[in-house]
């Protein structure tokens, strides 16, 4: 296998190649940030009971578990920062060499870098959404009103009951729209870096094996082997900060 460094070299010359690059992420590139794998065993999501959307919409005492969930500090993602990763990403759409970003995360953090073409597949966590009038607020006031009452807040604009962070919910399907600009940008794009994501979660992991097979380049960065690795173009393993900081001091 080649070292680590070539390995980024020829990622480099491929981003410099390319007419479309675009990068899918997921978990992996927020643990650098302190933000944990929600879904990895001994998680915070194990300790608490699984709240269906389905149920979420029909029982108050569901909505007060959510709310209680939400309110946990683990579970809280607001103060989180974002690190070297985000950073590079940010830095090359506003060089014109990442054309977009679609991601799995809900933390917000590849916004808070300066990435503004951000697809995000399961939501938002730092906005809350009525269930009932569509109108979004932003997440922190609602969390922090939650603490300090332990009542469910009320929508500010409808006094509805049924706010829910803009995430995508358990038994929740994706938004269609979203769904259909993020398969867009897989069609595209030539080349596509897969950052930080087991690529387990469907139907997210077939954005870039649809790609891939449409003939576009396929890069994986992540810590642990995912299930792509095979039909990758390159597979480099570690930190996605440090191994996307290595990439862009070779485009420079
Ligand atoms: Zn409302």
């Amino acid at each position: 296998m080649e070292s680590p460094s070539k390995q980024c070299e020829q990622v480099a010359r491929w981003m410099a190649e390319a007419r479309c690059t675009i990068a899918f992420t997921g978990a992996g590139i927020s643990t650098e940030s302190g933000i944990p794998d929600f879904r990895s065993p001994g998680g915070v999501w194990s300790r608490y009971r699984q709240i269906m959307y389905d149920e979420f919409m029909r029982d108050p005492a569901a909505r007060l578990e959510y709310w209680r969930q939400r309110s946990d500090p683990e579970m809280d993602m607001s103060a989180a920062q974002p690190n070297a990763g985000h950073h590079v990403l940010a830095q090359w759409e506003q060089a014109g060499r990442l054309q977009a970003l679609l991601t799995q995360n809900i933390d917000g953090l590849h916004q808070l870098a300066g990435s503004r073409r951000v697809v995000e597949l399961h939501g938002t966590a730092r906005r809350a959404k009525c269930q009932d009038c569509g109108s979004t607020f932003p997440a922190r006031p609602l969390i922090e009103a939650f603490r300090s009452t332990g009542c469910v807040p009320a929508c500010p604009a409808c006094a509805r009951d049924r706010l829910k962070l803009a995430t995508i919910s358990f038994g929740q399907p994706l938004d269609p729209d979203v769904l259909e600009e993020a398969f867009a940008w897989a069609r595209r794009t030539d080349l596509m870096l897969a950052i930080g994501s087991s690529l387990v979660v469907e139907p997210a992991a077939s954005l870039p094996r649809l790609a891939s097979q449409r003939g576009a380049r396929l890069v994986i960065i992540n810590r642990e082997p995912t299930r792509l690795d095979a039909a990758a173009d390159a597979v480099l393993h570690g930190s996605c900060g440090e191994l996307l900081t290595q990439i862009a001091r070779w485009l420079e």
